[in-house]
């Protein structure tokens, strides 16, 4: 059985524990993702919670903004319960998150680790009071915390006392390294306090992000030399579409290959009505293109040219990797490494039996002018020729009894 997983040396880092995942050391880099929903509206959360868990999210955090949010936390926990799903939640707390927890310990209590913004725990005296209350909450109910440094609400103070001491120095910096270090100090400064005050050392997540690509990837090789916590990556404020997707992936995918991330968040804007889960599917792609880790079989297909005039190519690739994600939730139990399948299904007999032959199950389709029959390759090996209108529904039924052949269950292994 093949598998795609290439083993980029990490950074080393500890390992921290969220509920029953891991991130950090050798564990697997995590994919999370955050709601957008009102959290004091307990259902929709939870339906949204449900959708990004079983969308591959193996955290997911939620805002805590308000009184009512913070009495909806246990509520939510609860009927995910119900729902047999255990993803660890993830409280977001900002300017109130002390009173919060504090008032709330059924939330403090269900929460699964706390984001604490550095830049958004209080102002002057209050800061370091406000932070500690946070820090000592998380130690009294043994959560983990990330510190999410944002460079949008970036500790005006310590930018304040950086930029002065520059403008002091015989060597000035220029300003963007001088709001880099501001940014990575924020981060390393803050964790130095939560452990003065009792947070263990691997109790602790950094982030440090950034809205702009050059600016993320400068940041987090700095910090990632500088500590040995774990780091959530994220492009802040990516945008909609393609390019919060595309900046996402370009900042991601430098730092990935250094070795440097043990979790990852796509924030994407959706579009109006759009689907959450599209930032789930956006992480868990950029990990698998990469080579880092397989969630769902991949299909390769060519971007068609005027060899083939028809867009059945077109309609058959997208079917076919539709229906290899719909039935992930199923063969992930029942079939396990199937996630590291590889379908091609291509245009015409230039690349197609080609590229189909590098695939484990792939189909070459006519193109125009050329006979119209369709040879399937089974692990490089011409096996059938497709022809006639069932093409689409007899290459699925291949590819299925290939899962089950090939992915066999532990107990067939056995027998
Ligand atoms: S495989 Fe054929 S149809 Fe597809 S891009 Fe190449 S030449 Fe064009």
């Amino acid at each position: 059985m093949t598998r795609t997983e290439f083993s980029i040396p990490r950074r080393p880092c500890v390992a921290v524990r969220i509920g029953a995942i891991t991130v950090g050391s050798a564990a697997p880099i995590v994919v999370q993702s955050m709601t957008n929903t009102d959290t004091a509206d307990a259902q929709a959360t939870t339906a949204q919670v449900v959708a990004l868990a079983e969308a591959g999210s193996e955290l997911v955090r939620i805002t805590v903004n308000t009184e009512e949010a913070a009495a909806a936390v246990p509520v939510i926990r609860e009927r995910l319960a119900t729902q047999g799903l255990t993803v660890p939640l993830i409280g977001d707390f900002h300017f109130n998150g002390h009173r919060l927890l504090a008032k709330y310990p059924a939330c403090a209590e269900a929460l699964d680790k706390y984001r604490i913004n550095p830049g958004n725990v209080g102002r002057g005296k209050k800061k370091d009071e406000q932070f500690s209350t946070i820090v000592e909450i998380a130690c009294r109910y043994d959560k983990p915390v990330r510190i999410g440094v944002n460079w949008g609400s970036l500790d005006q103070a310590l930018a304040a006392r950086l930029m002065d001491e520059n403008a002091r120095s015989p060597t000035p910096k220029p300003a963007t390294e001088v709001m880099h270090e501001a940014v990575i100090l924020s981060a390393l400064e803050s964790a130095q306090r939560a452990e003065e005050i009792g947070l263990g050392h691997d109790r602790i997540i950094l982030s440090v992000k950034m809205s702009g690509v050059q600016d993320l990837i400068a940041v987090y090789r700095k910090l990632a030399i500088r500590c040995d916590y774990p780091l959530h990556l994220g492009l802040t404020e990516a945008g909609m579409g393609s390019k919060g997707i595309v900046a996402s992936t370009a900042a991601l995918a430098v730092l990935l290959q250094e070795g440097i991330g043990d979790t990852i968040r796509i924030s994407l804007t959706p579009e109006p009505g759009g689907d959450r889960t599209q930032e789930v599917i956006v992480a868990q792609e950029i990990l698998q293109a990469m080579g880092l880790r397989s969630f769902t079989p991949q299909v390769t297909a060519c971007p068609g040219c005027g060899r083939t005039s028809s867009d059945y190519f077109q309609h058959l690739a997208q079917d076919i990797q539709t229906w290899l994600r719909q039935q992930m939730p199923v063969w992930r139990e029942r079939h396990p490494g199937v996630a590291a399948l590889k379908v091609a299904v291509m245009g015409c007999v230039v690349n197609g039996p080609g590229e189909s032959k590098q695939a484990n199950v792939g189909i070459s389709l006519p193109g125009t002018g050329e006979i119209p029959v369709a040879p399937v390759y089974v692990d490089g090996e011409k096996t059938v020729t497709l022809k006639g209108d069932a093409i689409a529904a007899e290459f699925q039924k291949i590819v299925d009894d290939y899962v089950v052949q090939h992915y066999p269950t532990e107990s067939e292994w056995s027998t």
